[in-house]
């Protein structure tokens, strides 16, 4: 049997938080559920937010497996009744008697050691200090281009200054920000399918103008995809990896256009051959089309963030199906937790628990030798990503 228990966690997705104190457990449950809509997206369609709304979407998010397994891995670490009451009243004292503290122990039952940050969320940026100070492991942050690109797009200076301040500033971010990497979200904005002949300087130029003027045209697009592919250029330079969301997100996600399919084109252009890319979600449901291209692309890495833990039950599926055609040295375990410790925390346990009886099958039916599943282990869940993030 594959041994998980002991073993470190780099959760290689997820996003900064500071501690929210006390939480109701209606809170507790908004603050955790993966999507099922909010006050503000029912108002938004003239859905008056009654207590009958409200309850209908508190009962969406708690009858998920994820939900329900939450609380089950949270009563066992709290030695409380699982039920979400319980549960929440237990990490409410824990909170009032040393946040910090709390979370030491929390992430140490699970072994997490190293949270990999995208600032991008929650926007505005929290500040980078107060995340680390407040959090007893160590936080490797990630800058991501689209709030830069808005803020940008914002102003009305031209396209050279444009460039040379989105350069600028990442640049800035990588050398003196303590930023490890670089992150796009294009996938909830104008979709995966980037071609590599967006680099030309010129799209930049044109798509600018095109936008200033109001002329649409797809030149939203254009300038995303331009902008993407300058991103990976600089991180070639600064030899970072380059973070790609794939697959599902919240509800603005552009689902069509998110397959990890789409970027075959743009990552296998000889310009970016040379780019260490980490396909996000492992393109979530579409893990299989992920793992495939990190089998034929060299540079091309996944994590399993956002089917794990939100997939619940599909824990296992992901870890199996990915194994089939991901190197198992380019597959890394991630969360994409936010807003409380909590998350992360479930989802390592659920990620580790998969993960072992994934490999124990493998060993089962001689694909591994107890000793390579043992250590296939420890790659996934720690050693690929800290590979990754060049630590050793
Ligand atoms: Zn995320």
């Amino acid at each position: 049997m594959v041994e998980v228990a002991h073993l470190p966690v780099v959760d290689v997705h997820c996003h900064p938080f500071l501690n929210k104190g006390r939480v109701t457990s209606e809170e507790f449950t908004d603050m955790t559920a993966f999507g099922g809509g909010s006050r503000e997206y029912m108002e938004q369609g003239d859905i008056e937010f009654t207590d009958a709304v409200r309850d209908e979407l508190l009962l969406g998010k708690r009858w998920t497996t994820y939900s329900r397994r939450m609380v089950k891995d949270l009563a066992r670490f709290f030695d409380v009744e699982a039920t979400l009451d319980a549960v929440v009243e237990a990490r409410n004292t824990a909170v009032d008697a040393g946040y910090t503290e709390y979370v030491r122990r929390l992430y140490g039952d699970a072994g997490l050691e190293t949270l990999i940050f995208d600032f991008g969320v929650p926007l505005p940026i929290l500040p980078m200090d107060e995340v680390k100070a407040e959090l007893p492991v160590e936080v490797i942050p990630v800058f991501r281009i689209e709030p830069l690109i808005a803020q940008l797009l914002k102003t009305d200076i031209g396209w050279s200054e444009f460039k040379q301040t989105f350069d600028d500033t990442i640049n800035d971010a990588l050398v003196n920000g303590g930023y490890r990497g670089v992150k796009s979200i294009i996938a909830y904005r104008t979709g995966l399918e980037v071609s590599p002949l967006s680099r030309t300087p010129d799209q930049g130029l044109q798509a600018l103008d095109a936008i200033r003027r109001g002329l649409g045209g797809g030149s939203m697009k254009k300038m995303r995809d331009h902008l993407v592919c300058r991103s990976l250029e600089l991180c070639m330079e600064h030899d970072v990896p380059m973070q790609i969301h794939t697959g599902m997100g919240d509800f603005e996600v552009n689902l069509p256009l998110c397959r990890p399919a789409y970027l075959m084109d743009l990552l296998r252009f000889p310009t970016y051959r040379a780019c260490r890319v980490l396909l996000v979600h492992s393109g979530f449901p579409y893990h299989r089309e992920a793992a495939y291209m990190s089998n034929v692309l060299p540079r091309v890495y996944m994590d399993v963030s956002e089917g794990i833990p939100f997939a619940g039950n599909a824990a296992r599926d992901i870890m199996t199906g990915v194994m089939a055609m991901a190197p198992l040295n380019k597959i890394c375990y991630g969360s994409d937790g936010y807003v409380l410790p909590e998350i992360n925390y479930t989802s390592a346990k659920l990620g580790k628990q998969a993960l072992a009886s994934a490999l124990d099958e493998l060993v089962e039916t001689d694909f591994l030798s107890a000793n390579e599943a043992q250590e296939a282990a420890g790659l996934i869940l720690a050693g690929n990503a800290r590979e990754l993030y060049r630590q050793r």
